[in-house]
């Protein structure tokens, strides 16, 4: 097909047709919007009203954006594999306690099936929307974003805590292309798992969502490593630091459960005035995810 390139009188639109045309372009032009999805962008320019004047078409066309690679360490999803297309896969690989199975029952409450069938996950991390399905699932796997541009070449960032700089920002510069995640596998002694909560089952954004995980110790149930992340609880994804510490070295037994659930409440409380309102039923919702985890975890260990 070739690259491809439209102008009107106010817009220019380009289609690269490799990575290499793709990084020039955004070297060029910086300020040019991409395009993947456009289930956020739509939503920006024709409700929000912002005005963009460069896009970026990278749909279809850019092979290292579309694949889906399978390494010995984890597995590396394309910017631009659609959200659909991620379900799918995952469904294939899901397992108790996996990242796939986590990732394929979060994708079930993302958005609708039209959404699915063009929404990118790229476009879901870059978004960094504090209420994003799949945003707390990175963090909390350990995942990490892979980027390149013509001034930084490669560089590959953790998704954690401090990606997300802001309310919808990132640490990704502005002439920077995202061109996958790296999802790392985990260990058989390792258990994650996620939850949505919002108003509907379809076509709708979370009130509040999770991403737990704990690693245990080897042929032991002390608790090694922790780590709960929180979506729809402040104006970035976030980690309930204190909580996932307090668990590290213990058994996560019913008198640990409650003691940490304590711990949870006073690290997530919300103010009076949070934005979005219904702060008691965040709370709670934040506090039922752990429950809701503890009892899938246990269930997993028996
Ligand atoms: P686009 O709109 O194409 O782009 C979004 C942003 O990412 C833009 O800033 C764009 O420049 C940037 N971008 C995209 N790809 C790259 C790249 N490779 N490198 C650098 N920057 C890039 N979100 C949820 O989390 N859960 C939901 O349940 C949900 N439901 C929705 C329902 C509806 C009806 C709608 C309209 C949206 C919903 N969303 C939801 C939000 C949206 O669908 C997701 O964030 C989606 O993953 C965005 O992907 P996209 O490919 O459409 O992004």
């Amino acid at each position: 097909q070739g690259s491809v390139k439209f102008q009107s009188k106010n817009i220019e639109w380009f289609r690269p047709e490799t990575l290499e045309e793709l990084v020039e372009l955004k070297d060029k032009y910086p300020d040019a919007k991409i395009l993947a999805g456009n289930t956020e962008i739509g939503v920006e320019v024709k409700i929000k009203k912002m005005a963009y004047q460069r896009y970026i078409h990278v749909t279809d066309s850019i092979e290292e954006l579309q694949q889906i690679n399978v390494t010995d360490n984890g597995i590396y999803f394309g910017a631009a594999v659609t959200l659909s297309e991620l379900k799918t896969f995952c469904e294939k690989r899901a397992e108790d306690g996996n990242v796939f199975r986590c990732i394929a029952n979060i994708l079930q409450w993302f958005g609708g099936q039209q959404i699915r069938n063009v929404a990118t996950l790229g476009g879901n991390l870059v978004t960094a929307s504090p209420i994003s399905d799949l945003n707390p699932i990175f963090v909390a796997s350990g995942s990490s974003a892979v980027l390149v541009s013509k001034s930084r070449g490669s560089r590959i960032l953790n998704i954690d805590q401090n990606f997300f700089t802001g309310y919808r920002s990132t640490v990704i510069a502005q002439d920077e292309i995202l061109t996958s995640v790296f999802v790392p596998n985990l260990s058989h002694h390792e258990y994650i798992w996620a939850a949505k909560q919002s108003r509907r089952k379809d076509d709708d954004i979370a009130i509040v969502n999770a991403a737990i995980r704990l690693k245990l110790v080897p042929k032991s149930d002390e608790v090694a490593d922790s780590i709960l992340v929180y979506g729809g609880m402040a104006a970035t994804t976030i980690s309930a630091i204190k909580t996932s510490n307090f668990l590290v070295h213990k058994a996560l037994t019913p008198e640990i459960l409650d003691q940490a659930l304590h711990i949870l409440s006073e690290e997530l409380s919300l103010p009076s005035n949070v934005p979005g309102g219904m702060r008691k039923y965040r709370e709670s919702l934040a506090r039922n995810f752990f429950f809701k985890f503890y009892l899938s975890f246990r269930n997993w260990l028996s």
